[in-house]
Formats: C-alpha cells, structure tokens, sequence
C-alpha cells in the first residue's frame, strides 16, 4: 500500500517504452511559426488545406487556428500498396474530397514524408483538378528513405532521423495517435 502510493503511475503518456522526440510545447512553438508564414505566403488567396487522414488531423487541427485568414479544408483518405517494407507507390484513394479544388490554392498537409511515394501519387491525382497551385507542408520530414528526391516538400514542421515515430497523430498498429508529443518506441514488442 505505502509502496503503491509512491510510485509514479505509468500511462499511455508517462510510457517508458517511448523516448520523446519532440515534446508538445516544441511542437505548438514549430507550428504556431509555420502558421505566421502561411498567413503571409497565401494572403488574398483561395486557400484550402487538404489533411490526408488519419495521421494529419492533430497537425491540421493546430495549423489551421495558426493561419489568420480566410480558408477551407478539406481530407482524403489514401492507402499506399506496401509490398513488404518497400511501397509500391500506387495510391488508391479511400475517400475523396468533398468538394472541388478548382481555382483554390490548395495545401496538402501531412504528417510525415517517407519515401515520398504516397504525395507523388497525390500530386498527381490532384494535378489535373484545376487548382490554382498545389503545394505540400508536413510535420515531419525523413529525407533519408526518400525515393522520389524530386518531391517539393514547401512546410516542414521538422526533419528526423531515419527512425519510426509516433505520437502527435502518427500510429503504430492504431495505437499512439493520442501522444501529445512526438516520439520513438525503443521496443516494438513490448506492450
Ligand atoms: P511515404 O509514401 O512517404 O513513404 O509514406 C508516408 C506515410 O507512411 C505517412 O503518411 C505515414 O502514414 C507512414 N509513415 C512513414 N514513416 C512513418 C513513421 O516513422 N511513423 C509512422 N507512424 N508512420 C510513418
């Protein structure tokens, strides 16, 4: 009883098994500056953010109230043919926008870039939809998977390290999207 009382209780947020990478102040300090040069980058433009789901959404949520500006969103849904640990880069949509994009300046926003195969994909889709510009901001880029090393990435949050993180909107396994912060689990098979 005197024992239990005190120790420090783990949570899904106190995990040991998760080594913080980015904590939730760093994280809203990052992205309350990607907000300022959003605003000034589209002033006078149609903007629309489109979050690819599910690992955008707590990203969004916070950039969105970072651009002081008048602005739609928008999400799709992708899923990206992965045959082992290699993707194949074929992107089949899962769930499409609801509106048009036509004449928007629209801006992709993901969580992290990895081989950079899944925005080739959606670039190209969304290419052809009349939109008056098309350009990418993610929380996290990883330069060093990238196969297509052509892909503009025009907002990063921040760049990491070849390693697999979660927390902040990214999974593993569905688990992990609720971390406030950013971070890396040091043992996969553990619970
Ligand atoms: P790409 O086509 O750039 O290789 O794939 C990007 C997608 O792969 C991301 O949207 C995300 O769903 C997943 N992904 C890539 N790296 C990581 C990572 O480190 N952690 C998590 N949770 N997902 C990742």
């Amino acid at each position: 009883m005197a024992a239990e009382s005190t120790q420090i209780a783990m949570t899904e947020f106190t995990n040991s098994n998760i080594e913080v990478m980015y904590t939730a102040e760093q994280i809203r300090e990052r992205i309350a500056e990607l907000g300022r040069e959003l605003t000034a980058d589209y002033a006078g433009k149609d903007l629309v953010l489109v979050g690819i789901l599910k690992g955008s959404v707590i990203f969004l949520a916070d950039l969105m109230r970072h651009i002081d500006l008048k602005i739609g969103i928008d999400f799709m849904a992708v899923s990206s043919y992965k045959d082992g640990t290699t993707s194949s880069g074929d992107v089949v949509i899962l769930k499409d926008l609801t509106n048009s994009i036509r004449d928007k300046h629209v801006l992709i926003v993901e969580d992290i870039v990895d081989t950079g195969l899944t925005l080739t994909s959606l670039e190209k889709m969304l290419g052809s939809r009349g939109a008056a510009s098309i350009k990418i901001a993610t929380l996290l880029d990883k330069p060093e998977p990238r196969i297509n090393k052509e892909l503009k990435v025009h907002y990063t949050g921040f760049v990491i390290p070849n390693e697999f993180v979660v927390g902040y909107g990214l999974d593993s396994a569905g688990r992990y999207r609720n971390l406030p912060f950013i971070g890396i689990v040091k043992d996969k098979d553990a619970a």
